[in-house]
């Protein structure tokens, strides 16, 4: 099934997102996270691309391939463009194709250091381009609530959504976000531009205090007094502070589904125990949310 179309059948889409094992380890290695994922029963499970056409990238194919044959969970397969060239591009989505997986996340990447990308593509836009010329795949591409750490201009960021969505994209999910009121004004930017497409809230639950110095640097995302404090207070107490950010995460996720947000996306970490524990408390929210009527 097409992503967009999750959006016709239910009021609030619950998805997560893994990460399949680096080269060296092997792909096993990720099994029973899927298999205690599953169980939880997101309404589809996103895996992620190792920029670079790395072996981590047929990985993608064969994980997204596992969810969806095995587990009949809807998935996404996440595609990077930046150092591909379009026959690279054209040979994973033959791979998809042959797979049944219907959905991709049509992304740029992260540049290389040297900036010599050596592939066909500049911007996600010109992937979503060329994947929507060639296939009938659905595509999802990112968003930045606080823009996108090589641009802050909101404006601008609201700019390529609107033209990812005109070239194609249906659906989009956003970076992580720890402010709600940050993403409610991007919501609002997102109706005052007329884009139409369902767009998803990406979750964090922030675990361990190296996770948010990594965040810090990759994200931009603001990082809320409360939440700071929160970090602070437990850094030197894991298990605290795993469960202060499990409740933060939940938290955040009750009012935003509370306040007509459409869409959460776990990022999971591949920590199924972290994912299970958020489902346990928001799932009678859900449930009540997807029988109303309004
Ligand atoms: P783009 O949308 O192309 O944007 C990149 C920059 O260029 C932005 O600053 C934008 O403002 C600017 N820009 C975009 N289009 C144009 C244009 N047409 N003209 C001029 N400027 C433009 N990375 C991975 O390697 N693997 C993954 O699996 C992965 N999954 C992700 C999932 C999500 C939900 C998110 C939010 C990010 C993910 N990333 C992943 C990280 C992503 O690759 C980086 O954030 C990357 O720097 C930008 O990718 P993009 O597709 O958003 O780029």
């Amino acid at each position: 099934m097409k992503i967009k179309n999750l959006f016709e059948d239910k009021k609030v889409v619950l998805s997560f997102e893994i990460f399949p094992p680096k080269p060296t380890s092997k792909i096993d290695t990720v099994y029973n996270t899927i298999e205690e994922l599953a169980v939880l029963k997101p309404d589809f499970i996103s895996v992620t691309y190792g920029s670079g056409g790395s072996m981590t990238s047929n990985r993608t194919v064969e994980l997204s391939s596992l969810i969806k044959e095995k587990y009949d969970i809807e998935t996404i397969a996440h595609l990077t463009c930046i150092s591909s060239t379009q026959d690279d591009i054209k040979k994973t989505i033959d791979e998809l194709k042959a797979k049944n997986i219907e959905n991709i996340l049509a992304l740029r990447g992260d540049v290389p250091i040297d900036k010599v990308s050596g592939g066909s593509f500049n911007y996600a836009t010109d992937l979503i381009k060329y994947v929507k010329d060639i296939s009938d795949l659905g595509i999802s591409s990112a968003c930045y609530p606080e823009g996108h750490i090589e641009n802050k201009n909101l404006d601008e960021s609201i700019k390529i959504i609107k033209m990812k969505e005109d070239m194609g994209a249906e659906h989009f999910i956003s970076q992580m976000f720890f402010s709600n009121d940050a993403y409610y004004d991007f919501m609002n930017r997102i109706y005052r531009n007329n884009i139409k497409s369902p767009i998803e809230a990406g979750i964090m639950p922030v675990t361990n205090r190296k996770q948010i110095e990594r965040m810090v640097q990759l994200s931009g995302a603001s990082f809320p007094y409360k939440f700071l404090k929160i970090i602070d207070k437990y850094e030197n107490s894991p298990e605290a502070l795993e469960q202060a950010g499990i409740s933060y995460a939940t938290e955040q996720i009750i009012d935003l589904v509370s306040s007509g947000i459409r869409g959460i996306h776990l990022y999971t970490m591949n920590k199924p125990h972290v994912a299970k524990k958020i489902v346990e408390s928001i799932k009678p929210i859900l449930d009540a949310l997807n029988r109303s009527e309004n």
